[in-house]
């Protein structure tokens, strides 16, 4: 069987071919420019390919409600030209076959508790920390959308007593994303966070602002597994604190078998950064089985 797989970012996607295992054959990527340009590019790269399905985790917001007029449009993203682009129905014309469609973090997430070592998990967590700060959810075996999909990137969160820097959203200022998201950690400390590797006390910060989402996290989803995954958490001196943190702001209130192992309760993601194509492999495979 050949599956489609399109990771769909806001600086390139990814076109793939895989099978139901999660193999992938080939991959390419398109830089995203103009949307007519970009997803034009991406269906000429599966048309001939024979792929019986497609399955598309897409940068957002976007439409996930199967009952709205603008199912699988990208909706409200502040990237210019973006807006309002129907990129399931460009999919479906060009190609003629079943597209699967979810959120980028919903898609590696699907990739890890599909084919990863989170694999058989019904609750667990997927957040991508870098440019911005995105949340993948899975509850009792079904992905989490509600009313759209959540954005648990922009929980709020505490500052810390002896940080003054306001937070880098503009919707809140003190969210996740606002505090912790790479631009944040960037004009916080005036340097790119991969510069800054060796400066103990952004770390520590760092750290203090993931376990609080941690804990919010933990607190409100009972996850099985927290994976955190995105640019920010290739600097891997932060997952031994964010542990430690997550483990301290607890205070022992909740007594779970896994929260005792912390180094395999919140991980890296284990793909090597191919969960988010496997994930498309699955919304693929999920959308043909329907
Ligand atoms: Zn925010």
């Amino acid at each position: 069987m050949t599956l489609g797989a399109l990771e769909a970012g806001g600086t390139k996607m990814v076109c793939a071919l895989g099978d139901e295992t999660g193999k992938i054959f080939e991959q390419t990527s398109i830089p995203t420019t103009k949307p007519e340009e970009t997803l034009s590019a991406c269906m000429d790269y599966f048309k001939d390919k024979n792929i019986e399905a497609l399955g598309i985790a897409c940068f957002g917001p976007v439409d996930l409600n199967r009952q709205s007029s603008t199912y699988g449009y990208i909706t409200t993203t502040p990237k210019p030209g973006w807006a309002n682009v129907d990129v399931v129905g460009a999919a479906k014309k060009a190609l003629g076959v079943p597209v699967g469609f979810d959120t980028d973090v919903n898609g590696s997430l699907l990739g890890e508790v599909t084919y990863g070592d989170a694999k058989g998990l019904t609750d667990a967590v997927y957040f991508t920390i870098g440019t911005g700060v995105g949340a993948g959810i899975i509850s009792g075996g079904n992905l989490v959308h509600g009313m759209m999909h959540p954005e648990a990137g922009h929980m709020l969160l505490t500052p810390r007593e002896d940080d003054a820097y306001k937070g880098h959203c503009p919707f809140h200022r003190n969210c996740f994303e606002g505090f912790a998201a790479g631009p944040a950690v960037e004009e916080r400390w005036g340097a790119k966070g991969v510069e800054l590797a060796d400066r103990d006390e952004v770390w520590d910060l760092e750290a203090y602002y993931i376990a609080q989402a941690m804990v919010n996290c933990i607190m409100i989803l009972s996850p099985q597994r927290i994976i955190l995954g995105g640019g920010i958490m290739h600097q891997e001196q932060l997952f031994p604190l964010i542990r430690k943190k997550t483990t301290e702001m607890l205070k022992g209130y909740i007594k779970a078998a896994e929260l005792e192992d912390m180094d395999s309760y919140i991980v890296p993601a284990s793909l090597n950064d191919d969960q988010g194509i496997m994930g498309c492999l699955k919304l693929a495979l999920d959308e043909l089985s329907r």
